[in-house]
């Protein structure tokens, strides 16, 4: 028996944090039918600029969303390709031609900037469902009360909210004040990322890199090279610049810091080791790219909790994962969506936020880590990496069943069911009760 309708009020949320996650959680709520302000601790100017990948899952989100796609400039990627590291030969190649037939939204690659006002344009501006949301820039979040659903920030600020999300990234304060300690270890491979310009691309005589797909050089277990190299490349902003993101064994850098430093790096820093080895074309590339700098990583293991009082933790600050699954900002906006739909008046729960907050985390804490476990694996072999683990190879026939994360699995998966189905138990369960 499915629960009758249920009355609906408005929530006063709270985002801490104007990434991309809380952008996105920004925007579902609104959509939902709340008062949502956003609260950044620095100003908007220094996004870090590099692509993100936006596969299906979330995608399909951004488009229910009403989000204005074409304005983040997105690329409509045709390819996955598996490069040699010192050839630059094409090993395997995983077509994304029928994607958007196959999943009803394109495989989207956006620059990082692009995305960033894409949200923020969807969360603010006057046209769509809901009302705009506010946002507050330099506000930076010290402490919290999840039970009294309150948040302090270091200028003096006390803000009060029915619902706080912890949008605040892979250093996040509000998970802290929910009690969470993260059980962190140093990942065997940091990242550089930098950026080429599509007009050095004709003067280097190398336009094949504005091709719209995803390649990698390395990343999998080779004779000679560890597979901690490996580089992704692949044409962003509309195709004005060509990001690469460049990785190599930690033991190589000297960055403590977890996370994306603002230090540009010679290319020096990156051409080390067995870089010297990397396909002459692919170098000379990063030897003329624009934007050099460091991103440290750390692998997390799954936190024992998401969700305490009125606040919830969401994207990196919930899951952080290595990127070899393209899939941290995806996540993130499964999040959003996830929160959108329990808090919406089809459900019950804006009179019981903690009740929504327990089938939020009841929801995405086992995909997302799922996915968190799937890309610390793809660190040692690119073979795990989703849409490679679907090639018709025999072995690949056996992903599923071998447990790897693939295009189907993600792309297949409808959370609006998944929601409705453990809705109707909690009202049979609780029906249940009462006739006892
Ligand atoms: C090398 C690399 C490549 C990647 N490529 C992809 C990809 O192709 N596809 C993909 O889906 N994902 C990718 N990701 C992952 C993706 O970038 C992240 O998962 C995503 O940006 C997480 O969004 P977020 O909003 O949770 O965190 P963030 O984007 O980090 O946002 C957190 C926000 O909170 C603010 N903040 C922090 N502390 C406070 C505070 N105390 N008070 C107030 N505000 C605060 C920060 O200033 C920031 O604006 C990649 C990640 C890396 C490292």
């Amino acid at each position: 028996m499915v629960a009758a309708p249920p009355d609906f009020k408005p929530l006063k949320v709270a985002v801490i944090g104007g990434g991309l996650g809380g952008l996105a959680a920004a925007v579902a709520l609104r959509r939902a039918g709340h008062l949502v302000s956003i609260y950044e601790r620095r100003d908007f100017k220094l996004e870090v600029g590099a692509s993100i990948s936006c596969a299906k899952n979330g995608a399909q989100w951004l488009r229910d969303w009403g989000v204005n796609i074409p304005s983040g400039k997105p690329i409509i990627l045709e390819d996955l390709m598996m490069r040699d590291w010192r050839t630059g030969e094409v090993l395997n190649t995983y077509s994304l031609a029928d994607y958007e037939h196959n999943w009803g939204t394109p495989y989207y690659m956006f620059h990082r900037v692009d995305m960033h006002e894409m949200l923020l344009r969807a969360a603010t501006e006057e046209a769509g469902e809901g009302s705009p949301c506010s946002v507050v820039v330099d506000h930076i979040a010290e402490a919290a009360d999840p039970e009294k659903g309150i948040v302090k920030f270091q200028n003096g600020v006390e803000v009060e909210a029915d619902l706080i999300i912890g949008a605040d990234g892979i250093r996040s304060i509000l998970r802290r004040e929910i009690g969470v300690t993260p059980d962190i270890k140093s990942a065997n491979q940091t990242c550089y990322r930098c950026n080429v310009r599509r007009a050095d691309l004709a003067k280097l005589g190398l336009e094949w890199a504005a091709h719209p797909a995803i390649q990698f050089w390395g990343g999998y277990p080779a004779p000679n090279l560890s597979m901690y190299y490996k580089i992704v490349m692949s044409p962003c902003s509309g195709g004005d610049l060509v990001s690469f993101y460049c990785f190599m064994p930690t033991e190589l850098t000297n960055h403590t810091e977890e996370g994306f430093t603002f230090a540009e790096v010679p290319p020096s820093d990156i051409l080390k080791a067995q870089y010297s080895e990397l396909d002459p074309a692919a170098r000379a590339l990063i030897e003329n790219s624009i934007d050099r700098m460091p991103w440290r990583l750390y692998i997390h293991q799954p936190y024992s909790h998401w969700i305490k009082g009125r606040i919830c933790i969401l994207g990196d600050a919930a899951h952080p994962m290595m990127p070899h699954q393209s899939q941290g900002a995806c996540q993130a906006i499964e999040d959003a969506a996830a929160l959108g739909i329990i808090f919406s008046r089809e459900h019950g729960f804006t009179s019981d936020v903690k009740a929504g907050l327990e089938l939020y985390e009841q929801i995405r804490k086992p995909r997302a880590t799922r996915v968190q476990a799937a890309s610390a694996r793809a660190t040692e072999n690119l073979n795990e990496r989703i849409g490679f683990t679907s090639l018709s190879a025999p072995e690949a026939k056996l992903a599923a069943k071998a447990g790897k994360l693939t295009v189907d699995e993600m792309n297949l998966y409808d959370m609006r069911a998944h929601i409705a189905k453990e809705v109707a138990a909690r009202y049979d369960g609780a029906q249940a009760a009462q006739a006892a």
